[in-house]
């Protein structure tokens, strides 16, 4: 499906035009919305056709997609250059889906210690309880992940940066470590924070890259998906496990993260933009002991960031001084005019929420944490930045 040719092409241009072939559009600028469940064959030819090409893009069953979905499908294979992309309701589906694809009873598989809480969840939950073991690694191991590699290890799980401390990890020294003692073993990383333009996962040897489109792909906070894009190697098997589990999104939402797409480059350049404004002025603010952005040198794995990185989104967290006890916590959080307190990120909007260091430590198995002031994670949107200063500068004052 995917016709991976965006090396001639600037990735702004891609954003605009991918999956956007007439086959697609019906004369419209737009893919057009086909919500189908069945899909009409005219004769048995053509019925024989559908069931032949099921898995390259015929219309056969509305599980396999329709036209709505293999437009999106094409435009993330262009994006993330991959060999296909498998559509689910939500990034956590598409995590959990994609590692049941390639694991059985027995196996283990190497995780980041700083991946996204769920995903350490099923993998603590779901995955043991089919014995499947899962080892941690801190996000920092690079090369020396080799050592944690046994005969029975199946799958290696990144995230970078990691979910709240945004450690960004050495990926080509761990991509290699892992290939050189276990060359089958399926690399695969959550790639949300990227949104698959900042960083190029696919690039970097790694087998399966996924995202929460439901963050900057939707981009609106109104719709949730998740995208897992393979090479070649793994998309088979990727492909009929999530069909035979039942993965699939409705049509009004590919369309709704299609439309995401075209928009992708330019909010994530205004989010770059604020998001470092402020980040520069948290780091010299009295209040804060560290600032946790990648763009910064003083975040852990800044210098991977700067080799392998093409810029930086929204999402960063930052460490106060002090651990607020629980009035100060609630009074700092529900006073922000335009910071909303809610779980997830990737809209036009602001939005913040806090962890104490305690909390942090319970998902922190390898390194636990090294500081000891409330941790608070802001999504920067797209607001003027001058605006949001103001507003985290009063949070500051009710704090002091
Ligand atoms: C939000 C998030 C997910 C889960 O995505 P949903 O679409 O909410 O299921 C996965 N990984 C990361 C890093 C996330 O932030």
């Amino acid at each position: 499906m995917g016709q991976a040719n965006m090396a001639e092409k600037h990735i702004e241009t891609t954003l605009v035009n991918a999956g956007r072939r007439k086959k697609f559009t019906h004369g419209s600028v737009n893919t057009v919305i086909q919500r189908a469940s069945s899909l009409v064959f005219e004769s048995v030819a053509e019925k024989k056709l559908a069931t032949q090409k099921r898995a390259q893009g015929e219309l056969f069953y509305g599980r396999r997609g329709t036209l709505t979905h293999f437009s999106l499908q094409e435009a993330m294979c262009e994006l993330e250059g991959g060999a296909g992309c498998a559509l689910f309701p939500c990034g956590a589906a598409a995590i959990a889906n994609t590692i049941l694809a390639f694991v059985e009873q027995g196996d283990n598989i190497l995780v980041t210690e700083s991946a996204y809480q769920p995903t350490q969840d099923f993998s603590r939950g779901i995955l043991a309880r089919l014995g499947i073991t899962t080892t941690w690694f801190d996000p920092m191991k690079g090369a020396d992940i080799a050592e944690l590699v046994q005969p029975n290890t199946r799958i290696v799980f990144l995230e970078s940066p990691g979910s709240i401390t945004m450690e960004v990890c050495d990926i080509p020294a761990i991509v290699q470590a892992v290939r050189r003692v276990a060359p089958e073993a399926v690399i695969i990383m959550d790639n949300s924070w990227a949104a698959g333009v900042l960083f190029k996962a696919l690039d970097f040897d790694i087998d399966i890259s996924i995202q929460s489109g439901t963050k900057y792909l939707v981009g609106h906070s109104d719709a949730m998906i998740g995208t897992a894009v393979s090479n070649a190697r793994c998309w088979d098997t990727l492909r009929e496990n999530a069909y035979l589990l039942g993965q699939m999104v409705d049509a009004d939402t590919a369309y709704v993260t299609s439309r995401g797409l075209r928009t992708l480059a330019v909010r994530l350049r205004q989010h770059q933009e604020n998001s470092l404004k402020i980040a520069q002025w948290l780091a010299k603010h009295p209040q804060v002991e560290r600032v946790n952005h990648p763009a910064l040198p003083e975040s852990t794995g800044h210098e991977y960031w700067l080799r392998d990185f093409t810029g930086f989104s929204g999402l960063f967290s930052f460490i106060l001084k002090k651990r607020l006890n629980a009035t100060e916590y609630a009074d700092y959080l529900d006073n922000f005019t335009h910071f909303t307190m809610a779980y997830s990120w990737g809209g036009y909007e602001s939005l913040i929420l806090a962890n104490q260091p305690e909390e942090l430590a319970g998902i922190r198995p390898v390194s636990g944490v090294n500081f000891t002031g409330t941790l608070v994670r802001v999504h920067i949107g797209l607001e003027n930045v001058d605006d949001l200063i103001a507003d985290l500068e009063a949070g500051f004052q009710r704090i002091a």
